[in-house]
């Protein structure tokens, strides 16, 4: 990358989780090692979940940018821009970190690293090795918790063999000795519902799609005791339904993710037809349950979006 002195804006996607803000965390860390003038910062409110990894390694929370418009941009744990942080279409991006599918188009070269791996975290932890570069023990704690928070401690389909030796260098460097136990205690700071109203559960990890020029969006909350959702389903059904009809989605879901016996429950407003056809099951009440799905990525994304082809 080359050198220049106007600020860097490294930065993941909208309604970030841990792997957004510590990837960026990270990676602004890693590059001002050698030498780049680069900023960690986020596209909004940080999560229960990664406010308690960054309290317990004590490290602040990244800078919030709001309008990337004229900003120059790395960007970490995304590439679609619908997910970027608003007016990026006016940004300049210079690099891509991440692992999710590609959606990206742009106009000039630039480096672009992506890699089937289950969590962005993965990828930087290499960079550190490959250029010889010694991970601080707090970062390592921080790329350590976005492997845990993204595979949902190695449980989800996305995560890779790279993702767990990657996770057991982390966790020496990080003082961190038993990972799973570790992991479920990250998890679970986000994982009650308790105090939050139902936008901000639906809003809390959600993400736009274009499919097939329908849009689409999808939220997924991980739960450790699923009668808060049961408890609240009403709720979250009319209040899908009304985000579907303000902001003109489509189709939208809510994932609510048990990953203590691992399925996911669908809450769903809008064109339900296409749930039905990705998942060969009616859809009864707004609601559908789903044994063994665990990722919106792996699981959820690919299905949907190839419904809405035929
Ligand atoms: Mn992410
Ligand atoms: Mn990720």
């Amino acid at each position: 990358m080359k050198k220049n002195n106007e600020k860097i804006y490294i930065i993941g996607h909208k309604s970030p989780d841990t792997d957004s803000i510590c990837s960026a965390i990270a990676y602004a860390h890693f590059l001002n090692e050698l030498s780049q003038n680069v900023i960690a910062a986020r596209s909004g409110d940080i999560n229960p979940e990664t406010e308690f990894v960054l309290n317990y390694f004590n490290v602040s929370i990244p800078e919030l940018l709001t309008d990337a418009g004229g900003k120059k941009l790395i960007l970490v744990d995304h590439n679609e821009p619908m997910q970027g942080p608003d007016n990026i279409e006016n940004a300049e991006i210079l690099e891509v970190v991440d692992h999710h599918k590609i959606a990206f188009k742009y106009s000039e070269p630039i480096y672009f690293h992506t890699e089937p791996v289950g969590c962005t975290a993965t990828i930087i932890a290499w960079e550190y090795v490959d250029c010889d570069i010694e991970i601080p023990k707090e970062i390592a704690g921080l790329l350590l918790s976005a492997i845990l928070s993204d595979t949902v401690v190695f449980k989800s389909p996305t995560t890779t063999e790279d993702d767990i030796e990657t996770a057991e260098m982390l966790a020496e460097i990080a003082g961190i000795e038993d990972i799973k136990k570790f992991g479920i205690e990250v998890k679970r700071a986000k994982a009650s519902l308790a105090g939050m109203d139902s936008e901000s559960i639906i809003y809390s990890d959600f993400k736009d799609f274009d499919f097939s020029k329908k849009k689409v969006g999808i939220g997924q909350i991980e739960i450790v005791d699923m009668n808060e959702v049961s408890g609240r389903k009403n709720e979250l059904i009319n209040k899908l339904k009304e985000i579907a009809k303000n902001k003109n989605y489509n189709l939208i879901v809510l994932m609510s993710t048990d990953i203590i016996n691992e399925g996911s429950e669908l809450l769903v407003s809008g064109e339900t037809e296409y749930i039905k056809k990705a998942f060969d099951r009616a859809v009864e009440n707004n609601s559908i349950y789903l044994e063994g799905v665990m990722s919106r990525k792996k699981d959820v994304v690919p299905v949907l979006e190839n419904a809405f082809k035929i």
